[in-house]
């Protein structure tokens, strides 16, 4: 299986290239924020919960994520394999996700980082704001998710630089660009 965790700050465009991966080498995508974000629109109490930490740029318990991942991994098997897309954000769901993996009788075999500088970031996302209207898209609480980012979500990338899993790609250019530079990696 080929199972990608494809990382990055918010803004860099992960779940757009994320469908274009999935689609190229026929991987199932799964997004944890389009998973919780279904939960809000559901109204189920889990959604209610997320729901309000989203909305202030604050990361969901881990343990909340884990369990979804986890039921979404094994309905989703036998498959060719997955991309990961906002997924793990912590060490912790990161030891989860090997965890799950290995129940499965598989494994983790990149993590790919997506890169693009802060202003490109903002840019993005109030455009983005404009486009689709997601509440998490005001100035301040993108503001406040990028903090998030540097505070929380950074050194899970260290979990993997560790395992020689590491993989970087210049986000700052076309969806079209990030997606032939991952495909560059993932051939090799
Ligand atoms: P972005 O990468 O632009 O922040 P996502 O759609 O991946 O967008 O996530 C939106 C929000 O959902 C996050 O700010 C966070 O509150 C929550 N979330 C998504 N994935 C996770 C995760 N793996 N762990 C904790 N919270 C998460």
């Amino acid at each position: 299986m080929l199972n990608i965790v494809l990382f990055g700050p918010p803004g860099a465009g992960k779940g757009t290239v994320a469908k274009k991966v999935a689609q190229q080498e026929n991987l199932v995508h799964l997004s944890t924020g389009d998973m919780l974000r279904e939960e809000i629109e559901r109204g189920s109490a889990l959604g209610k919960e997320a729901g309000q930490l989203i909305a202030q740029g604050h990361l969901v318990p881990d343990e909340v994520v884990i369990a979804m991942v986890r039921e979404f991994v094994k309905r989703a098997m036998p498959c060719n394999g997955f991309i990961f897309d906002g997924f793990p954000r912590t060490t912790e769901q990161a030891k989860e996700l090997d965890a799950i993996m290995a129940t499965q009788g598989t494994a983790i075999t990149m993590m790919i980082a997506l890169e693009v500088s802060e202003d490109e970031i903002i840019r993005r996302m109030l455009n983005r704001a404009a486009i689709e209207g997601r509440p998490d898209d005001t100035i301040s609480v993108i503001r406040k998710r990028i903090a998030t980012y540097h505070e929380k979500i950074k050194t899970t990338g260290d979990y993997y630089k560790l395992q020689n899993k590491y993989y970087t790609v210049d986000s700052s250019f076309t969806p079209e660009n990030t997606l032939q530079q991952i495909l560059l990696i993932v051939k090799r």
